[in-house]
Formats: structure tokens, C-alpha cells, sequence
């Protein structure tokens, strides 16, 4: 495989509705890189728990089920795929039923010691292959990348989050109102940023990007402005 012109890892950080996963995939698209989504490593892991009838508050054996489960997510930003035992669950991972028990389940400090292991295995992978990769999540620039060249920290405001959020479940056909996004967008943010291991905040070097009024061509040249700030793009290699 040829080297993209990304070099390293960058890592967007930020609560739901930023703009974060679609901001990264166009981010590693433009710059021939690999793109990581670790929110659907999470929700594979709930989907799992779910179907094995397990209490997503039971940290015990929701340990026991992301020990066994069987998944992979692939690092590419043209197909982010996700599968449980070999089948494609992309759709059944954005559901209301994962979308409720997920916050749980992240914050059981074995299933996060699990997924940032699998996660830097899958980072030293692309950027052996390929040279860079876009990281997004929660955690990714405190604690799953704390080296990473570039670190943005994504905000914006929680009803504009709501409505971005409401949108994307339309599109996807799923019925959802702006205030009940707006419910579930507060009740996570405050269940992410609240829990005891690798709570939801921004690493210390990181740049905050305000998406609010910004639209995904604006964050995207954001972005692009800071990798070439940081250096970390050259020219395509081949080979
Ligand atoms: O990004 P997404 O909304 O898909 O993430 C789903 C959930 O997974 C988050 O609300 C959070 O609880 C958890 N998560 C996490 N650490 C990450 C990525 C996601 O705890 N790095």
C-alpha cells in the first residue's frame, strides 16, 4: 500500500453531535489515511451485552461478554465496518436500544482496559501501512493516543448537537424528536464526563474547535489548517 500524506495520529476528542465522526472520515479520506471509530467499538461490545441477555449495569458480566465477544472494526474511512461474530451490525449499533446502554458499559474500567489495547494494536497497524490515522472517541488524546501530533478537543452547543444528532436518525430511518435527542445528548454527556476512568474532557495540548456554526467543509478546513500547521503532512509517497 502506498503511504497517504497524513503522518501519525490525530485525535479528535468531543461529545455526540460535534460533527466528530463525519469531520474524521473526511479528514482521513482527503489525507490517504486510516480512520478508526472507537464509539462503535463501544457499542459493538453493548451490542453484545445485550444480546447475550445480559443487565448493562452488571459490571461483571459485562466484562465476561467484552472478553469473549467476537468483533472487529476496520480502519477504513471508505467502509468503517463493525461485525459480531462475522456479520455486519452497523445499523443495529446506532439504534435506540445500544444508543441507551452504551454509557454504561463504557465506563466498566475492564471493557475500556480491553478496547484502548485492541484500539493502540490497531493504530501501530495503520501507521506501520500506511503512515497516519484519524482516531475519534472520547478518550483518544488522554489516554489511547496521548502522543499524537495533533489533539482537537470538538464542542459545540447541546441543542445544536440535538439537532445534528435528530437528522442523522432521519436520514438513517429511525424516528427521533429534537428534544428527545436533546434528552439523551445531556443525559450521556454527563454520564461520560462523570465516570471514574477516562472521564470525558479535553487532554491538557489540546485545541478546542467550536462546531457550532460551522458546517462539515468549515470543520473540515479546520482540521486540515492544523495538521499543516503541526507539520504533519507531506507529500504522498508510493510504493
Ligand atoms: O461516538 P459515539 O456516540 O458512537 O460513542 C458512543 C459511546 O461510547 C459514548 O457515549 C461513550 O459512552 C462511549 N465512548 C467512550 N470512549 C470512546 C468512544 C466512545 O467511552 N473513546
Amino acid at each position: 500500500m502506498g503511504h497517504g500524506e497524513l503522518r501519525g495520529v490525530v485525535a479528535l476528542d468531543g461529545p455526540s453531535g460535534t460533527g466528530k465522526s463525519s469531520a474524521a472520515r473526511k479528514l482521513a479520506s482527503a489525507l490517504g489515511a486510516r480512520y478508526l471509530d472507537t464509539g462503535a467499538m463501544y457499542r459493538v461490545v453493548t451490542l453484545a451485552v445485550l444480546r447475550a441477555g445480559v443487565d448493562p449495569a452488571d459490571a461483571a458480566r459485562v466484562a465476561e461478554v467484552a472478553r469473549s465477544a467476537r468483533y472487529e472494526q476496520a480502519a477504513d474511512p471508505g467502509a468503517s465496518t463493525t461485525t459480531l461474530d462475522g456479520v455486519d451490525v452497523g445499523a443495529d449499533i446506532r439504534g435506540p436500544e445500544v444508543t441507551r446502554a452504551v454509557s454504561p458499559v463504557s465506563a466498566v474500567p475492564e471493557v475500556r482496559e480491553l478496547l484502548v489495547a485492541r484500539q493502540r494494536e490497531i493504530i501501530a497497524d495503520a501507521l506501520a501501512l500506511a503512515g497516519g490515522i484519524v482516531v475519534e472517541g472520547r478518550d483518544i488524546g488522554t489516554v489511547v493516543a496521548p502522543d499524537a501530533g495533533l489533539k482537537v478537543y470538538l464542542t459545540a452547543d447541546a441543542q445544536a448537537r440535538a439537532q445534528r444528532r435528530a437528522r442523522q436518525d432521519h436520514a438513517s430511518g429511525r424516528a427521533a424528536t429534537v428534544d428527545a435527542t436533546l434528552a439523551d445528548v445531556r443525559r450521556r454527556d454527563a454520564y461520560d464526563s462523570s465516570r471514574a476512568v477516562s472521564p470525558l474532557r479535553p487532554a491538557a495540548d489540546a485545541v478546542e474547535l467550536d462546531t457550532t456554526e460551522l458546517d462539515l467543509p468549515g470543520v473540515l478546513a479546520a482540521l486540515l489548517d492544523l495538521v499543516e500547521q503541526r507539520g504533519l503532512r507531506v507529500a504522498a509517497v508510493r510504493g
